[in-house]
């Protein structure tokens, strides 16, 4: 058995989902302690049981502290199972780390899976549909994983509501990944979603991006959406021939639609400071699936605590195979080798 502290690095809900994907696929029993030691709230909050027993239905695996608030888990895996899986947090929780949760396992799983998801779909401190769909599964489609996902309905916090499902396929060939350069530029994007809000936030927001970034009226747009409740999320979309960047902020309660512009014009701004391909977001999850697949390279800004602790998390499992080199320029290349053996 493998004995995880969870209050090492970051200490959040990240060590746990990467711990639990790799105890699935390696078929190795994990004790996770400590969880969330470093959060205000520390143990398995709604989002984190949710993706704590959905890892262990895929892989048909035992598991021992399943409850809330529990700092303590125990997985005993077998093997993942592909199917038509059916999650529901029960709360405002983010689907999209449940998913993180579960589809390393399934592209592990002998046949394709759907899975189903409800709660939050855009959440603050977690990718949202946006992210998933534009900017982490091209590159994963990169290196050979074949993933979509499609939203049924928004989910804000803290109302929830949302509803959202992914298709897995198996992952056949494994290709490793040269992520180097960001290649042209081809267009760039914001869209504010809002919900049971009045409608000057969202054209405030809209505003205010527009005079920060001196973006045109066309690259950016307003969008009302059904949501059980309210909430506002504004979405900064930048593509270029080999990646897309997604930078989102989101409004809440007594933060102003300046504030919320604001919190996304420097996400980014601080992206075209440097002419690194892969955003701090991207660069933490792209980590488990090039460990698991042929490896690879890419280059990022520097390093975020979320990308180290995941490192050493992968390397209980699999050994050492990360390297983050810092290049001087404010760029760093990441250098993953890849195999499960
Ligand atoms: P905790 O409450 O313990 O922090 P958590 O389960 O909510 O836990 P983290 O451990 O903080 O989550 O991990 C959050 C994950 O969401 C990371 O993979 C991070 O890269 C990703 N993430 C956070 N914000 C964004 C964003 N704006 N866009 C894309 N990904 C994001």
């Amino acid at each position: 058995m493998l004995i995880i502290d969870g209050s090492q690095g970051e200490g959040g809900g990240q060590i746990l989902r990467t711990a639990l994907a790799l105890s699935a696929i390696t078929g190795t029993t994990v004790k996770i302690e400590n969880i969330r030691a470093r959060r205000p709230k520390p143990g398995l909050q709604r989002q984190h049981l949710v993706a704590v027993q959905a890892a262990a239905r895929v892989c048909n695996g035992q598991l021992e502290g399943d409850a809330l608030n529990s700092r303590e888990i125990t997985l005993t895996p077998q093997s993942p199972v592909s199917g038509d899986w059916h999650f529901d947090i029960g709360s405002a929780g983010s689907t999209s780390l449940v998913l993180q949760t579960v589809l390393p396992i399934l592209l592990h799983a002998p046949g394709p899976s759907t899975v189903h998801l409800a709660g939050g779909t855009h959440n603050s401190l977690a990718p949202p549909l946006e992210f998933l769909t534009d900017s982490f599964f091209p590159v994963l489609y990169c290196i050979g994983i074949s993933v979509t996902a499609e939203l049924q309905r928004h989910g804000f916090y803290p109302a929830g509501g949302g509803a959202m499902s992914a298709s897995i396929q198996p992952w056949q060939a494994r290709v490793p990944l040269d992520l180097m350069e960001r290649g042209k530029s081809i267009g760039r994007h914001a869209q504010v979603l809002i919900s049971h809000l009045p409608a000057h936030v969202a054209s405030r927001e809209a505003q205010a991006v527009k005079h920060a970034l001196h973006w045109s009226h066309a690259e950016v747009d307003e969008t009302e959406v059904k949501a059980a409740g309210p909430g506002n999320c504004l979405i900064a979309k930048l593509r270029f021939a080999q990646v897309a960047a997604v930078f989102t902020a989101f409004g809440e309660l007594r933060k102003s639609a300046e504030k919320v512009a604001q919190e996304c014009v420097s996400q980014v701004t601080g992206y075209l400071d440097h002419d690194a391909p892969v955003c701090e977001h991207l660069a933490d999850q792209l980590l488990l699936p090039l460990a698991l697949g042929a490896g690879g390279r890419f280059r990022t800004g520097k390093p975020s605590d979320h990308t180290i602790t995941n490192a050493t998390i992968i390397g209980l499992f699999l050994g050492d195979r990360i390297v983050l080199a810092d290049n001087g320029d404010r760029t760093w290349t990441v250098t993953v080798r890849g195999g499960t053996a």
